[in-house]
């Protein structure tokens, strides 16, 4: 896990900041929710080989599109501006809340939709600099898939 934790803080993000939108999430569904509390639920995603292939992919997606090495000058284009259309890396993210059912898709259509924290910073980064295209959705998809865990512990 500290290799996808580096991987994650290299590209802007932390730990803290995925605790972060957890707590967006899950904060309405609990009394006495604390970030140790989160945490667990956290690493327990970021464990799992899948959720780590997904974050590799995207973070890769990423990092090509701003160093302008794909082939597929076309494709580079459409991820580079973001393109509305595209819908791949909502596909990638999918992937992650899959793995935890039903209610990690509710939660991450409803992260992707209000953007908080962390996630709406790499949304608004200037597209000239850098690419995040895969990691907001990315992000989204863990905080969801931990929300996800931390609701079905609950019941
Ligand atoms: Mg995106």
């Amino acid at each position: 896990m500290e290799r996808v934790l580096a991987l994650l803080k290299s590209r802007g993000v932390s730990k803290t900041d995925i605790i972060e939108c957890v707590y967006f999430l899950q904060r309405p569904y609990h009394e006495t929710l604390t970030n140790d509390k989160i945490i667990y639920y956290v690493d327990s995603v970021l464990n799992k080989r899948e959720v780590q292939h997904a974050i590799y992919t995207g973070i890769a997606l990423d990092v090509a599109v701003e160093k302008q090495v794909l082939d597929n000058k076309e494709l580079e284009a459409i991820i580079a501006r973001d393109d509305g259309l595209y819908g791949v890396d909502e596909v990638l993210a999918y992937g992650i809340c899959n793995l935890y059912g039903s209610i990690a898709l509710t939660n991450f259509g409803y992260i992707d939709k209000m953007k908080p924290g962390i996630i709406g910073k790499l949304n608004r980064a200037d597209h000239a600099i850098a690419c995040h295209t895969f990691l907001d959705d990315i992000v989204g998809a863990i905080a969801a898939a931990a929300a996800s865990k931390l609701a079905h512990d609950k019941e």
